[in-house]
């Protein structure tokens, strides 16, 4: 089997483990969560890795390079899933690399730094609303207030950590010190149609976006639908619905084409059939590969809502609700990386990631790189129609292992150069 094909297997072995059983569904020490876990460790322990399990779940697997003053490169991804989520969301960042490992082992090939591959245990919140659970603790960025939050059935995290067996008071102890670290990488299916849509293989991201959100409120004239005129109507429906169109051609029109705008919850309050809507609240989900053009457009369009209102006679309010700044990758090691896939014919096409990552976490303190794998299906992602190809998936292999040669020719050249 080529690693191609072994990582598509392993992604689709792990596949079988789900808290339900018509979807994939797994959740942060769910029974599933706990088998997923398991068969990681067998894997990472038959691909000759010093495994270990931490305080918080991650299960972490060690390829030491015999030298005792080597710095370590950190890569993984999550092996949590969204409700009914694809099978290759997070695990193809871990399997991928495990397949690497075994492949240095088989061959005798040594990197000069310690390779360590982790499965974060947690990232996308599905059962406690937290969210960079697993990676979040390794750059000391872990919040400890998450750890008295309950699941739906009203079970404390701390609680749910301690009967899995884990420790949560040792949480705080999983803090690396960014100097014994050379950086972090993560590959990632890329959840969205932009590489099928060109015909390739691989990307190279640039940035990580940021958000952010404001919840809006729209307030008009309820009124009989068949009595007021059409000219005489404060509908807070209609303003609101231009209000939402007014946001979609200002990001369609932005001129860094990475500006991206959502308005996923809408809704007329309290609405009938038969009523003129008084009220209606919506929300705005903003994202750009940098933080200026995202800003930019946000104030653009509160600006359009506010015009819109005293247009229409309604008036308009919105709170902001959540602001995560972008996450700019390594310049140095995106360039490494375009490098490696451009090494192979392939056109190392570089773009933003519109989704958040463990990179984005682990990016706050550390160099970090990551790299898109196309995904099929038209592109959709945190669904079980989620796909890739093997070949894609052996692309990815080579050139993941060509850029850790390359960051480890420049570690040996210049131990502080990868750390500007
Ligand atoms: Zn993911």
């Amino acid at each position: 089997m080529s690693i191609g094909q072994q990582i598509i297997a392993a992604c689709e072995r792990l596949g079988r483990h789900s808290d339900d059983p018509d979807g994939l569904t797994v959740a942060y020490l769910s029974a599933a969560h706990c088998a997923v876990a398991a068969e990681l460790k067998q894997a990472m322990v038959a691909a000759g890795l010093a495994v270990t399990v931490d305080a918080v779940g991650n299960v972490i697997g060690r390829l030491a390079c015999g030298r005792p003053d080597a710095p370590t490169l950190l890569t993984g991804s999550h092996f949590d899933t969204v409700r009914n989520g694809g099978r290759f969301d997070g695990r193809l960042g871990i399997v991928l690399p495990i397949a690497l490992a075994r492949h240095l082992n088989e061959s005798g090939e040594r990197l000069p730094f310690d390779l360590e591959v982790a499965a974060f245990a947690e990232e996308e919140g599905l059962r406690f609303a937290s969210t960079f659970l697993g990676s979040s603790p390794l750059v000391g960025q872990f919040d400890a207030n998450v750890l008295e939050c309950t699941d739906a059935s009203g079970v404390r995290m701390r609680d749910a950590m301690k009967d899995a067996g884990l420790d949560p008071d040792g949480i705080a102890g999983l803090r690396r010190d960014p100097a014994s670290l050379l950086g972090y990488y993560e590959v990632h299916i890329e959840q969205g149609p932009v590489l099928l849509h060109a015909g390739e293989a691989l990307g190279v991201v640039t940035s990580i976006a940021g958000c952010v959100r404001h919840c809006c409120r729209v307030i008009g004239t309820a009124g009989h639908a068949g009595t007021v005129p059409m000219p005489l109507r404060h509908d807070a429906g209609t303003a609101a619905a231009e209000m939402v169109l007014a946001m979609e051609a200002r990001c369609r029109a932005d001129p860094s084409a990475t500006v991206v705008g959502t308005a996923g919850r809408f809704e007329v309050v309290r609405g009938a059939t038969n009523v003129i809507p008084g009220e209606a609240q919506f929300t705005i989900d903003l994202r750009a590969a940098e933080d200026g053009p995202r800003d930019r457009a946000l104030a653009d369009v509160l600006l359009s809502c506010q015009e819109i209102a005293r247009r229409r006679g309604v008036s308009f309010a919105s709170e902001l609700t959540m602001k995560v700044p972008a996450t700019p990758c390594t310049p140095a090691w995106v360039d490494a990386l375009a490098a490696a896939v451009a090494g192979f014919g392939l056109p190392a096409r570089r773009m933003p990631s519109g989704a958040g990552h463990d990179a984005m976490m682990m990016g706050r303190a550390l160099p970090m790189a990551m790299l898109f794998v196309r995904c099929g299906n038209g592109g959709v992602s945190h669904s079980p129609a989620e796909t890739m190809t093997a070949a894609d998936a052996e692309l990815a292999a080579a050139a993941t292992l060509a850029f850790w040669r390359s960051l480890g020719a420049a570690a040996q050249d210049a131990p502080d150069r990868a750390r500007e």
